[in-house]
């Protein structure tokens, strides 16, 4: 009967604890908390600085091989895991993003897990939860208004119109703002120039936001944020347009990391939501730390592919926050791998041991990443209800082949109960294997260089092709002194390679980086490749047009 139930008919059905009864559990005192109605709120600043004394708990991240476009169950498992330690008698906490409107309404569904395993009240973290996401979207939206202000009084900057790179964000899939032209109608309706809009969380403001580590340093960070080249082709920032202490005044509250619970009344922070293939894919740095200050074990997740979110964890969220991960669950379902194994996407329920067993390599792949971090992982099986017994057993046989350590997890349909096995494999992973993570790149290195590493150690690429753009960039970046940054790849997320049609594990294929983006507040150099795009599209039938609301105010269809 499980099956049959959406995520949000069980999220419905569900009966949540007041959130002060949940905090308690982390030794949150009522005054910690700032409330949003019963069942959510806000961490005070005073309860951030007072556990910053706490010891520091232990970090499980959860990633998962290349998804299909629904997704392969990261946030699903995440939720399920914190749950399942719990019962396991373990005080556990989860750390996640939170859900952009964008794949929301567009083809994803929701960040808030599925089935037994989701964090409540779903409806208002997928919609617009706690309002972070708008103060983002406000704060790079008044910092371009800003800046258009400025050429419209006199640019004293003497901003190049023609190089401002700071771009105007939404927080929805909208292919039509991708390039606009603005300022038209005369002189008192500003200076025309081209702009164009990109999806609020691959705004830099929402990756500064997830990288600081307090208020003073997201206003530091925001100062740095260039926003044009002037005609001497200097690099102009936020601090030379004197914003950051506006922008940073705006986003004072959003800061602040949101709990709310699981089905089964886990503590859960939900804080911040870069995108992983065109941003850095994790949640906010200042809600994992607080998590690690709260609770014994923090279950927390980085997005799609571990090419990408694992990568970005790693390599820029890991360094800038001096997080170390105990332990790394890769999930893996056998619908993905049948698609990495050729299977078209509209088979994926019907049984084909051939394609799971050539798919699996794709699995192996993220394997084998993860071990040259230095990581003990466990692979998690995430199993679903058409995945047939000969299909599981020759998944098992596979893993067990290579010496992959696996567990069977069936949080979906049974809540942290069918995480038991998971959870045992996890703390015994913390338990005996020393985590001697190392990263794939010396910071020091070259944006070339640290670029090849990620290409040819994560992805498996042959060769990095760099367009004349892309040269002349890493050039004129490294003369800024901006070379000693590291790298966030914006790629897709359906193949290892820059090419989504490439499935399972591509060899020899050459990626080619379109173009470089300095991102000198959040700290890294946004190398792009393929065509990726920053600003989404909405699908042929989004998911927007199934959704609906009651005469009481319900949501219906949301997943
Ligand atoms: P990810 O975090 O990897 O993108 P999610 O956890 O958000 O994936 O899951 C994507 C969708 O798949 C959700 O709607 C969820 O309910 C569904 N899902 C996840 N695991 C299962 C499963 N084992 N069986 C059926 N549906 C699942």
């Amino acid at each position: 009967a499980n099956s049959v139930k959406s995520d949000i008919e069980i999220a419905q059905a569900a009966t949540m604890k007041p959130i002060m009864e949940i905090g308690e559990k982390v030794g949150l005192m009522p005054d910690d908390l700032e409330l949003f109605g019963k069942y959510k709120a806000k961490l005070s600043n005073e309860a951030l600085s007072r556990i910053n004394r706490n010891e520091n708990g232990k970090v499980i991240l959860v990633t998962a091989i290349n998804p299909t476009p629904a997704g392969e169950g990261k946030s699903t498992v995440t939720v399920g895991l914190g749950d399942a330690l719990n019962r396991l008698g373990k005080n556990a906490m989860i750390a996640m993003r939170e859900p952009s409107l964008g794949p929301t309404m567009g083809v994803k569904g929701g960040a808030t897990g599925g089935g037994y395993a989701q964090v409540l009240p779903m409806e208002d973290i997928n919609l617009h939860f706690t309002g972070d996401i708008h103060a983002i979207t406000t704060a790079n939206n008044a910092l371009a208004a800003l800046i258009d202000n400025h050429l419209q009084q006199g640019n004293e900057l003497k901003i190049d119109q023609r190089r401002i790179v700071w771009k105007r964000v939404l927080d929805l899939n909208d292919r039509a703002l991708r390039k606009v032209i603005i300022g038209l109608g005369g002189p008192v309706q500003g200076v025309p120039r081209e702009d164009g809009f990109d999806i609020t969380v691959a705004s830099e403001v929402m990756a500064v936001l997830c990288l600081a580590n307090d208020l003073q340093d997201l206003k530091k960070k925001l100062g740095k944020m260039v926003i044009a080249y002037n005609i001497d082709r200097q690099p102009v920032t936020v601090s030379d347009l004197g914003a950051e202490g506006a922008l940073a005044l705006l986003l004072k509250e959003a800061v602040k990391p949101n709990i709310v619970q699981t089905l089964e009344h886990t503590p859960a922070l939900i804080h911040g939501g870069p995108f992983a293939n065109i941003a850095h894919g994790c949640n906010s740095v200042i809600a994992t730390k607080a998590a690690a200050k709260l609770a014994d074990y923090v279950v927390t997740e980085a997005g799609f592919g571990a090419d990408l979110g694992a990568e970005k964890f790693l390599h820029i969220k890991a360094r800038s926050a001096g997080i170390k991960p105990e332990a790394v669950v890769i999930v893996a379902t056998v619908r993905a791998l049948k698609m990495h194994g050729g299977l078209r996407k509209d088979q994926l329920a019907t049984e084909d041991i051939e394609a799971l067993t050539t798919g699996f390599a794709n699995l192996k792949k993220h394997v084998e990443t993860i071990e040259s971090f230095g990581l003990p992982f466990v692979v998690a099986i995430n199993r679903f209800v058409h995945d047939t017994d000969n299909e599981l057993k020759v998944l098992s046989a596979l893993c067990d082949q290579y010496q992959i350590p696996y567990a069977m997890t069936e949080v979906w349909e049974h809540g942290g109960e069918g995480g038991i096995l998971l959870a045992e494999k996890v703390l015994k992973l913390i338990d005996n294997k020393q985590s001697n993570f190392e990263a794939l790149y010396n910071i020091k290195d070259s944006l070339e260089e640290k670029i090849n590493a990620i290409a040819k150690k994560v992805y498996g690429a042959g060769q990095v092709d760099f367009t004349a753009k892309a040269r002349k960039q890493m050039q004129d970046f490294t003369a800024q002194g901006w070379s000693s940054l590291p790298i966030c790849m914006a790629k897709t997320q359906y193949s290892l390679s820059d090419d989504p049609a490439k499935l399972g594990r591509p060899e020899d294929f050459s990626i080619t980086i379109r173009e470089l983006k300095p991102s000198i507040g959040a700290g890294f150099i946004v190398a792009l490749t393929g065509d990726v795009m920053t600003m989404p599209g909405l699908p042929k039938a989004p998911a927007a047009m199934k959704m609906d609301v009651d005469e009481n105010g319900n949501a219906i269809g949301l997943f």
